[in-house]
Formats: C-alpha cells, structure tokens, sequence
C-alpha cells in the first residue's frame, strides 16, 4: 500500500515524500480513508505511530478541496493536551500543507495572546490549541467556531486525565451539531468511551499496533532500591554507562527541579521539562535535548506526554507512576522505530504496590534486580518476585561499571525474562 492508493492528492504526496516517508504507517493506512470519506473516527494510537499525519493529512486534503469564503472561517480544530504537543501537530501541519493554499496556526497558553489574535485576524483554517487558553481566546471574540467542519481531539485520554473534559464541552457547545469528529486516544476508558458517545456519530473504529510495542522492541528492568539511594544510582548508571541520552521520569515538579540540579552538580548535563517551565525554556530544554547538547531530560510526565523524541536508547522511571498506564506512555519513548531501547525503574519499598499495578497491565512480571552496594533496607515488599542468583551488571550500553561494588546481582525471576504476548489491556482500560 502506497499513500497514493490511500487517495490522497499530489500536493500531500509531495509533502509527504519530501518527509522521507514511504509507506503509511499501519494507523495511516486504516484511518485515512475513512476520514477522506468524512467518517467519525475513533482511533487507538498512540505517539509513533503516525497518528499525527493520519489525520493531518486528509483533513488537509478536505479543507483545500472545498470552497470557503473569503475571509477564511476556521474550519478544523486539533485540540491537544500540552503546548509541546500543539507545537508539534502544527509543525506537521505546517510541512503537510506546504504545497497547499492553507492557512494554519497554533495557539497555547504560557506565551502573550496578542500575537495569536492578530494570526486569527487574518484568517485561520486549521487551528492546533490546547483547549485553556483557546477559550480564553474565544471569550475575548478572538475566534469563532460556528464554522467548524471538523474536530479533531488528540490523545483524548489525556486531556481527560489533565481535567480538560468541561472545556472541550463548552468549546463543541459553540460549534454547528453537523461536523465530522475524529478521536484519538491511547487508552480507552470509561471516560474515554462516555466522551466518545457523546462526540462521535456512528465512528469507524482502527487501531494502531504502535511502532514501539512495549513487550517487543523494550527490554524493561525494575531495581529493588531504597529511595536515598535513587540520585546516587541513577548517576552511576549514566556515568558508567556512557549514557548520552536518557529521559528520566519524576512524579513531580519539584522532584524533577531537585534531581536536575544534582545532575548538574555532578557534572552531567540536564534540564527539567514540567508545567511551571515557561514555555521557552521547555522548547530549548527539548531542542538541545534532541540535539545531544544536554545528555539528560528530567520530566514529568503531563510534560513529556506526545513528545517526538526519536530513537531514544534510554528511559529511566526514578519514580513509578501512580496510574499503571503512564508507565506504557513513559518507556513507549524508548526503542522507537524498530529500535531496542532500555527501560530501567527505581523502585522502593513505597512503590511495590505501583509495579504490582503496571506488571498486571502488561500481563507480565518486570525483570527486579538489587543493586549490590545498594541492598534495599527499606521495608522489603511481602512478595519478592524472585530467588537471587549471581550475575553481573550489564546494561546494553555501558562497558564496565565504574564503581566495583556496583553490581546488581540478578534477581531475576523465571518468569519475569523473555517475551510476553502483548496486552491488549495496554490500550483499553
Ligand atoms: P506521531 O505518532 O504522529 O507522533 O509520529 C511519530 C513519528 O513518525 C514522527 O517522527 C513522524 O514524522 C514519523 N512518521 C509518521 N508517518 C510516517 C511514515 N509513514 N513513515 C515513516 N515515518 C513516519
């Protein structure tokens, strides 16, 4: 299959080979389509797996074939949950639609408004926003939605999860009842399904098997470990092993802030990406990331959520989340594009219930090692996973360990290696 064969017009061909693309990705292939023949769509996706030119690019093609008046009324809305997201569909947006006579534009808040009324002044057919400060800019008559034709919801879950389900019912309130609707969610809860009903009218469901299945391309590692340890570990594991490029994942803002700046002290270079970051200093923090000008990302996950972070060999949970599904989110920005990459968690005694959770989603039971020099004393869970046998530290990048007595021994269970079946519960709550 060819995007060609996917009907989809010369202008975004052009644009789509100038990407380096090839092939439609399995959700691009299955959505296009049927939102090129004007179909509700529910789509299960998740970031990597095209889902961002799979509704992209034929909502493109549906907006440069049908007539609009002069003014250029906005006619499709992406919402999305952050402003790195929004950045990011817009950016795609922007390349898709190159050889197209499209207007489009990308609002969010933590930047000044003035200059996104003056865009919206000139005419917008495609607007990308985050669903806060897109209401604000509607209170202050700064755009209309009563000509919307098409309403894109991206990574629904989590907008739910961030609290944003009134806002996006009062920002449809406003537009016309008979439009196409698209939603695009990794997971699908009962929330999930209950906006779907109200939103979506008889929808095509497809799903996306992303490029990046967890079971598959990640190799997944607990460490037993007490929490006074975890800076000192995770130093040693990136000094040790070489590591370039590692996302480390903190429950909180100010846990992120703290661990940062310890990195630092030691000599690694990192930056913090969260929600109170001004919205420059999160799009350097990604870009000098990206670049490998900073070898460490420290995030949160409302933060890291949708970013378009390539080949990433390394992702470290310092802390487990407390919602099973965001661990999936979080190593899914490992091993991306048929590459391996390795997930390492820091687990304390605090946390087992949380591995507990995430090994049920899975359908599987994580690797746990110890550390050797860094035995949990911590309270010991009730359950260990597994008999410690001897063996040596390996991690698929590093050489030899620095330090020599830091050496987990393996205390890997029977059933915890190999490759489990992929579980469906990933994507459905
Ligand atoms: P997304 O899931 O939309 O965040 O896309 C993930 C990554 O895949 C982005 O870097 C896209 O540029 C890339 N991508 C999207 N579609 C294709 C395709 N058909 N072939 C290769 N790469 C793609």
């Amino acid at each position: 299959m060819s995007f060609k064969d996917l009907g989809l017009t010369d202008a975004l061909l052009k644009a789509v080979q100038e990407k380096g693309y090839t092939t439609p990705s399995p959700i691009q292939e299955k959505a296009i389509p049927h939102i090129l023949a004007g179909k509700d769509v529910l789509a299960s996706a998740q970031t990597g797996t095209g889902k961002t030119a799979g509704f992209t690019l034929p909502v493109l093609q549906y907006l440069s074939e049908t007539k609009h008046p002069k003014y250029r009324p906005l006619r499709a809305l992406v919402l999305t949950p952050t402003r790195e997201l929004a950045a990011q569909v817009y950016d795609n947006v922007r390349e898709y639609s190159s050889y197209l006579n499209i207007h489009s534009a990308v609002v969010f808040g933590g930047v000044k408004a003035a200059s996104q009324i003056a865009t919206l002044k000139r005419g917008v057919d495609i607007l990308v926003a985050t669903p806060g400060r897109l209401l604000d800019l509607h209170n202050q008559k700064a755009v209309s939605f009563k000509r919307i034709d098409v309403l894109i919801l991206d990574e629904a879950d989590r907008m739910l999860d961030m609290g944003f389900v009134r806002d996006i019912n009062k920002i449809i309130s406003f537009m016309p009842a008979k439009r196409q609707n698209l939603l695009f969610s990794a997971t699908f809860s009962k929330e999930i399904k209950q906006l779907a009903q109200t939103i979506l009218r008889n929808p095509v469901m497809v799903e996306a098997e992303p490029e990046n299945s967890t079971a598959e391309m990640v190799s997944q590692k607990a460490y037993r470990v007490n929490k006074k340890d975890k800076t000192s570990i995770v130093t040693n594991l990136i000094k040790d092993g070489n590591w370039n490029q590692v996302l480390i994942f903190m429950r909180t803002k100010h846990g992120a802030n703290k661990l940062t700046k310890q990195l630092l002290q030691s000599g690694i270079s990192a930056a913090a990406i969260h929600g109170n970051k001004s919205q420059g200093a999160r799009t350097k923090a990604l870009s000098n990331f990206k670049t490998n000008d900073i070898r460490v990302l420290v995030a949160t996950d409302i933060a890291a959520r949708g970013l378009d972070i390539p080949l990433l060999p390394h992702v470290v949970n310092f802390e487990l989340p407390n919602i099973p599904e965001d661990y999936v989110h979080r190593i899914g920005r490992t091993g991306r594009a048929g590459a391996s990459g390795e997930a390492i968690s820091l687990v304390c005694s605090e946390e087992t219930e949380y591995q507990r959770e995430i090994e049920k989603l899975l359908g599987k039971k994580l690797a746990t090692e110890i550390i050797e020099g860094y035995e949990p004393t911590d309270n010991a869970p009730p359950k260990r996973a597994a008999t410690q046998s001897k063996g040596s530290f390996k991690s698929s990048s590093s050489k030899k360990p620095h330090r020599k007595n830091h050496t987990p021994r393996d205390a890997r269970s029977s059933n915890s290696e190999g490759r489990s079946k992929r579980n469906s519960r990933n994507r459905r709550r």
